[in-house]
């Protein structure tokens, strides 16, 4: 992972873009959604999702927090805005110090507990993640916003294994049954833009899909 950024005054967020020129560019994420400004439309095709059982592999400590990396040749993410078929790579979470901050984006400037971010990439136009990530366009991002209350079933699978992974660069093989699909809200209404990655390099090639519910974790899983 790069070392040369960060969120300290001295490498956070002002300084990428003399280090990452994508990072200084019109459409940066996360972003605060506005409500009030917000257009809404109908697609000829409901978005629809399928992760195949066992395709979550391992988690990995990121050093700044957890990484579930995904065999993701059984997943695929297609419809509403999307005119192609992605599938899925890794997802990761975002979190605070306390339940009222955490998140990345946020709604009508109210922060979350935390955010999970679903990678997934256009496997229609490319043979490989790493192909697609500096591309416009061609990485989608499902964001689900997490806030205090009851226990997440699959989230528990996941903190149940932290415990071997103390150390950067610690991984270890995650149950067969975890299922992403766990972790989206029941009402799948969301909100969608065009954004970036939000680490360096900030590439703009995210279509991202916020959910607008959030689901709930125990304030210990938080
Ligand atoms: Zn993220």
């Amino acid at each position: 992972m790069a070392t040369d950024w960060g969120y300290e005054p001295h490498n956070g967020p002002d300084t990428w873009p003399s280090k990452y020129p994508q990072a200084g560019g019109q459409s940066q994420s996360p972003v605060d959604i506005v409500t009030s400004s917000i257009q809404s439309r109908s697609y000829d095709t409901p978005l629809t999702w399928k992760y195949g059982p066992g395709i979550c592999k391992t988690i990995v400590n990121t050093g700044c927090g957890w990484r579930v990396d995904v065999q993701g040749n059984d997943s695929e993410l297609s419809g509403g805005p999307l005119s192609e078929s992605y599938e899925l790579v890794q997802f990761h979470s975002h979190w605070g110090n306390d339940s009222t901050c955490g998140s990345e984006h946020t709604v009508d400037g109210k922060a979350y507990a935390g955010e999970l971010h679903f990678v997934h990439w256009n496997r229609d136009k490319f043979p490989s993640c790493a192909e697609a990530v500096p591309s416009p366009s061609d990485l989608t991002a499902i964001a689900v916003f997490l806030e205090e209350g009851e226990k997440n079933p699959e989230i528990d699978k996941l903190c149940e294994v932290l415990s071997k992974i103390p150390s950067k660069d610690d991984r270890t093989e995650l149950p067969e049954d975890l299922d992403p699909v766990g972790m989206f809200p029941a009402d799948h209404s969301f909100w969608t833009y065009s954004g970036s990655l939000t680490t360096p390099p900030c590439y703009e090639s995210v279509t991202w899909i916020v959910f607008k519910t959030p689901i709930t974790a125990s304030q210990e899983q938080v």
